[in-house]
């Protein structure tokens, strides 16, 4: 039966991608001038399992920058380091409704709504340890080394971009200041969380990750922890309510998998004890999800019943 379920999962994964490869919708992120350089037709699929069973079609080598994908992990690393209180005090885990990058603090005003909205993953990136730029992208690399089981590399045009243009984000960062939720080193913060958005992926990376995840932290390719267990569940809980942009409480209704996406085009899955699914084109809907995206984790998650509350 796993057998055939596995041959199953394949040949409706090829046929999703021929189905949905030619929905035109949608256009790439244009906010950040670079991104909008991208090949807006470009589209792959890949899942990872956690004994290590790989599968993709499409574009799944294609480079793409990680953007908000790159909150989950950023979070994980804080958790990791300073606890679940110490985030806790500056970072709540409420969804917002807003889009991700509004500029506002939770009721009282003290913290960051959520780690997955923009203002949430600058305080958590501020939280990254390090003497100075240098050493605390030092401390990002090593995190995105053990996810991905190679260096990463950042795009250097969609940084400097980033940086260029990002003054939303600064206002973010300086209302944060001046609640004192986050150090005063800002524009090295914002600096690193550019740089930490900026890194280049692929949708096999993206699914390796998730599988990791889905593994409760340990990389099945490499046997290493990388985040404890805890930390592995609080990140799918958050995945699981603010993943999606504003668009995450029908996503948890409709698709029910713990998932992130990014403007860069990418979306990451997590099925927890089964493995890391991903999709990547960069042709975005309102809320800023890639639509083909979200129409093959639609059907995946229907036609294989990977919604969490799916019976077994
Ligand atoms: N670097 C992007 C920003 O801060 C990330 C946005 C995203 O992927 O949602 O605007």
């Amino acid at each position: 039966v796993a057998e055939d379920r596995r041959l199953w999962f394949r040949e409706t994964v090829r046929r999703l991608h021929d189905d949905i490869r030619g929905v035109a919708e949608g256009a790439p992120a244009d906010y950040i001038p670079e991104l909008a350089n991208v090949e807006p037709d470009r589209f792959a699929i890949a899942a990872e399992t956690i004994e290590g069973d790989h599968f993709s079609v499409g574009d799944c080598g294609h480079r793409f920058t990680i953007q908000s994908i790159s909150k989950l992990l950023l979070y994980g690393l804080a958790l990791e380091t300073h606890g679940r209180d110490h985030v806790l005090e500056r970072v709540g885990v409420a969804p917002t409704g807003d889009s991700f990058n509004a500029i506002t603090l939770d009721e009282h005003g003290n913290r960051a709504p959520n780690p997955m909205v923009n203002a949430g993953a600058i305080a958590v990136t501020d939280l990254v340890e390090g003497d100075g730029l240098h050493e605390r992208v030092a401390t990002v690399r090593r995190m995105y080394e053990q996810y991905l089981g190679h260096q990463p590399e950042p795009d250097r045009a969609v940084w400097e971009s980033e940086q260029a243009t990002g003054h939303r984000n600064r206002a973010i960062a300086y209302l944060m200041l001046s609640r004192g939720i986050i150090a005063d080193r800002v524009e090295e913060t914002l600096d690193l969380y550019f740089a930490q958005c900026s890194v280049l992926v692929t949708t096999d990376d993206l699914a390796a990750i998730g599988a990791t995840i889905a593994n409760h932290g340990v990389n099945p390719r490499t046997g290493e922890q990388v985040v404890r267990p805890d930390v592995a569940r609080d990140m799918l809980t958050v995945a699981l309510t603010c993943g999606m942009y504003d668009y995450a409480g029908e996503w948890a209704f409709t698709v029910g998998i713990p998932a992130k996406s990014g403007v860069g085009g990418g979306i990451l899955g997590i099925i927890p004890d089964v493995g890391g699914m991903a999709t990547f084109s960069p042709r975005l809907d309102s809320h800023g999800n890639s639509i083909r995206g979200v129409r093959v984790f639609e059907e995946l998650s229907d036609r294989f019943a990977l919604h969490l509350f799916d019976p077994d």
